[in-house]
C-alpha cells in the first residue's frame, strides 16, 4: 500500500475500464452519472469548504456559499417554501437529508415518537436511533404507500405526545408516494397537538416537482424535505440537498466556529463541489431541462413497463409517473449479467435519465433469452 509510484497507473486504467464495462448494466438502481463539465475541472485543484451555514459567508475566500444560496433559493422556490422563511444547505445525500429533518423535529418537540412506513429507506429507521427517538413503523398498501388508517390508530395510541413523521415521496422499493394530505388529516383526526413532517424526497422530489401533473407536495405542506443529488440530478459524487424554514434553523443550538461562520449544520465541514456541481447542473439545464428529463424518465418506464408485460412478465409501477418498474425477479443468469435490487422474489429497474431506450431493450431481451425452453433447460441442469 505505502510503495512508491509504481503499478499505479495500470491500477487506475483497470479500474477505468471496469467502471466503463459496469455502466452499461446499469439498470436496478436510481443512481447515475453525468460527464463533469470540463470548466469544472479546475474547481478540483482548490480546497472548497462551505463550513457550517452557508447563509453567512466564512473569513476565509475558499468556498462556494454564494453558489449554494442561489441553489437552495432557487428549489426553495421550486418545492414552494415559504418567502421571507426558508434556509437550506447541500448535504451528503438524502439519508443525511433524513437525519436533518429528524433532528429539526427534535429540536422543536423533545417528546417526540417518530413514524415512518415499512417501506421507508433504511436511513429512516436507524437516524430515529441516532436522535434516540421510539420509532412507531406503520404498514403500507399493496404498492408501498402508506396506510392512513393504520397511522391514525398508531397516533391515536400515543395522543399526548409529539409526532415527527416521515413521508416518503417515491419509496426505495417502488416509488410510492405518501399523501401529505392524508397523514395531515390522520393527525387532526387523532388529536396530536404538535406534529412535525419531514419529506423523504430522496428520488422522485425533483421529478414530481418540475412534471406538470402527477401527485402533488411541496414545502407549503412539510416541515423539511430532502433529496439526492446523484439520483435525478446524476451527480457523480454523492450529494443531496435539504430544506427547511427558516425559523426552525434559529432553533438549532449551533457552535459559533472560528471560520466566521455559526454552524447548525451536520456537516459543519462541508464540500463547495457538490454545492458547485449542483448549481451548475441546475443552471445549464434550467426548468426546462428539468422537466425533459422527467418526462423522459416517465416515458421510459411507461415502455419499459410495456415491453415486460408484452412479454408475459409480471410488471407495475406505483404510479403513471414513476421511474420505477416493479417486476418479479428475473431468474438467476439475467440477475448475474444485470444487477437489480432484489427483495422477497421482488426487482425494480430504475429508469434515470442516464437509462437508454437501447440498454432496455437488451435487458428485456435478455429476459425473454432466458425464458426459451432451451435456456430453462440450461438453467435447470
Ligand atoms: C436513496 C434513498 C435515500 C438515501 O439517499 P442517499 O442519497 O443515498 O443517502 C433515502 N430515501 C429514499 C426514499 C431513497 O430512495
Amino acid at each position: 500500500m505505502f510503495s512508491r509510484e509504481e503499478g499505479v497507473v495500470a491500477a487506475l486504467s483497470a479500474r477505468l475500464r471496469q467502471l466503463q464495462a459496469t455502466e452499461h448494466q446499469k439498470l436496478g438502481f436510481p443512481g447515475w452519472s453525468t460527464p463533469l463539465p470540463a470548466e469544472l475541472l479546475p474547481f478540483f485543484d482548490f480546497e472548497l469548504n462551505n463550513y457550517g451555514d452557508p447563509y453567512i459567508d466564512p473569513v476565509f475566500g475558499w468556498h462556494t456559499k454564494d453558489l449554494e444560496r442561489e441553489l437552495v433559493e432557487a428549489l426553495a422556490d421550486l418545492f414552494g417554501a415559504p418567502v421571507g422563511d426558508r434556509w437550506g444547505y447541500v448535504t451528503t445525500g438524502g439519508s443525511e437529508g433524513n437525519v436533518y429533518g429528524l433532528w429539526l423535529g427534535r429540536t422543536l418537540y423533545r417528546d417526540a415518537i417518530v413514524y415512518h412506513s415499512d417501506a421507508a429507506h433504511g436511513s429512516v429507521a436507524k437516524n430515529a436511533e441516532v436522535i434516540d427517538r421510539r420509532a412507531v413503523i406503520v404498514g403500507t398498501d399493496d404498492r408501498g404507500e402508506m396506510d392512513y388508517d393504520a397511522l391514525r390508530r398508531a397516533l391515536s395510541a400515543n395522543r399526548h405526545r409529539s409526532a415527527i413523521i416521515v413521508a416518503t415521496i417515491g419509496t426505495t422499493m417502488t416509488e410510492a408516494v405518501d399523501d401529505v394530505v392524508e397523514i395531515r388529516r390522520a393527525v387532526r383526526d387523532a388529536g396530536v397537538e404538535s406534529c412535525y413532517i419531514h419529506a423523504d424526497a430522496a428520488l422522485s422530489g425533483l421529478p414530481l416537482a418540475v412534471l406538470t401533473e402527477g401527485p402533488a407536495f411541496g414545502l407549503h405542506t412539510v416541515d423539511s424535505l430532502s433529496f439526492s443529488g446523484h439520483k435525478f440530478l446524476g451527480a457523480a459524487i454523492p450529494c443531496g440537498v435539504v430544506i427547511t424554514r427558516g425559523s426552525y434553523r434559529q432553533r438549532v443550538r449551533e457552535t459559533i466556529s472560528y471560520t466566521g461562520s455559526p454552524d447548525p449544520t451536520l456537516g459543519s465541514s462541508r464540500s463547495g463541489h457538490t454545492a458547485l456541481v449542483l448549481w451548475h447542473r441546475l443552471r445549464t439545464l434550467g426548468l426546462s431541462g428539468l422537466r425533459q428529463m422527467a418526462e423522459y424518465t416517465r416515458d421510459l418506464a411507461t415502455y419499459a413497463e410495456r415491453e415486460l408485460r408484452t412479454l408475459g412478465w409480471d410488471a407495475w409501477r406505483a404510479h403513471p409517473y414513476a421511474c420505477t418498474v416493479v417486476l418479479k425477479s428475473p431468474p438467476q443468469p439475467v440477475l448475474d449479467r444485470w444487477p437489480l435490487a432484489t427483495v422477497n422474489g421482488i426487482s425494480h429497474i430504475v429508469c434515470t435519465p442516464g437509462v437508454t431506450r437501447e440498454r432496455l431493450d437488451r435487458f428485456v431481451s435478455d429476459l425473454a433469452a432466458s425464458l426459451t425452453p432451451a435456456a430453462a433447460h440450461a438453467t435447470a441442469a
